[in-house]
């Protein structure tokens, strides 16, 4: 359906793009904290896609994509409506934090569903509140939606795929459905794809509350996460690919007929999830020899690892003890026990449909 309402302030016009705000929470300094929003809305029916970045404040380069997608969207060519928020979250992107200075929650675990009950009153955070404004417009609208994040230290570009839960047998149809579209929404962005934690894991980590989370979980409309290379900068190759993987799922979607290619994920033997992988023996001061995107067999070396004298820890070498791809270097130079050096995309042949979990 095309866009009929407003989003905040953004008025939808046929064959225009237009501009405004939601407005999310009321300063104690006056204003209003705002979210802005574009709409660019199609001369024909097609479906609406909201593009959604920064709610993570240090993470850049969404805004950046997005800055590029609108530019190069004509709306008099646009089948349907593509709804732009460039930052969800500007307390956090003034600073340059990952979080909002007034809510230390990870906003990207604030948005609305299922939560632990307390048996006590329960007063949602700040940024909670937030998110739930900016989720009324998402629930009403859209019919796809990508969040854009940044990962790690050289972090090579990659979608998450969220399972689809179902709560009861007779919702278990819906939910298949569900996961087989998303399924063809994130081989379209053309990046390595990877599963999202398993179930008791994804919902005791409010991961099931992330914007891509919520709105596949929640609202049961496809959507994902794009993880585009490293924070705190525009992240040059994971920006090359927000913008061609963004163009093509708005292409495979129907709302652009440009000519240009439908892009495809990289076939990889099998499907992956993420692991912390390998994890330090000791404190040191690390020095990695291991490049993301590289594949990974046990044995073989991702950093070397030396005490504040110089002398090696153990051979002076850390391994990987299991086989997968290198996606991101967790740490520029010190170690604890146990940090993480790295993440490793592993083997995952668990389901992509699945009950939610018990308790
Ligand atoms: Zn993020």
């Amino acid at each position: 359906m095309p866009l009929s309402s407003s989003v905040g302030t953004a008025v939808p016009r046929t064959g225009s793009t237009t501009y405004g705000a939601i407005e999310v929470l009321d300063l104690p300094t006056g204003g209003l904290e705002t979210v802005p929003v574009s709409i660019v809305q199609g001369m024909r029916d097609g479906p609406c896609v909201w593009l959604v970045a920064n709610i993570h404040g240090s993470e850049i380069t969404g805004t950046a994509v997005l800055h590029s997608v609108l530019g190069q969207l004509d709306p008099r060519q646009l089948r349907g409506t593509v709804v732009v928020v460039p930052t969800l979250n500007p307390a956090a992107l003034r600073t340059s934090s990952r979080t909002a200075y007034y809510d230390q929650r990870d906003p990207n675990r604030s948005f609305p569903g299922a939560r632990k009950e307390t048996g006590e009153e329960y007063y949602p955070s700040v940024y909670e509140q937030v998110a739930a404004t900016v989720f009324r417009y998402i629930r009403e609208s859209a019919d796809y939606l990508i969040d854009m994040h940044n990962a790690q230290l050289r972090s090579v570009p990659y979608t998450i795929r969220d399972r689809a839960l179902y709560r009861s047998e007779a919702q278990r149809g819906e939910a298949e459905k569900l996961a087989q579209r998303l399924a063809g929404m994130i081989d379209a962005f053309g990046v390595l794809v990877i599963n999202e934690d398993l179930p008791r894991a994804y919902v005791s980590k409010e991961l099931h509350r992330s914007t891509a989370g919520a709105a596949l979980n929640e609202a049961r409309i496809p959507a994902f996460t794009a993880e585009l290379g490293a924070s705190r900068f525009v992240d040059e190759r994971g920006y090359d690919s927000g913008v061609s993987g963004t163009l093509s799922v708005l292409r495979w979607a129907g709302l652009l007929e440009d000519g240009g290619q439908i892009l495809k994920a990289p076939e990889i033997p099998y499907p992956v999830r993420s692991i912390d992988h390998p994890r330090a023996p000791r404190s040191g001061i690390v020095r990695y020899v291991a490049e993301p995107g590289q594949r990974v067999r046990p044995g073989d070396a991702i950093a070397t690892l030396h005490d504040v004298w110089g002398r090696p820890i153990g051979d002076g070498v850390v391994r990987s003890e299991r086989e997968g791809w290198l996606t991101g270097l967790s740490t520029g130079s010190l170690v604890y026990p146990h940090s993480s050096l790295a993440t490793l995309a592993v083997r995952d042949d668990e389901p992509l449909v699945a009950p939610w979990p018990e308790g």
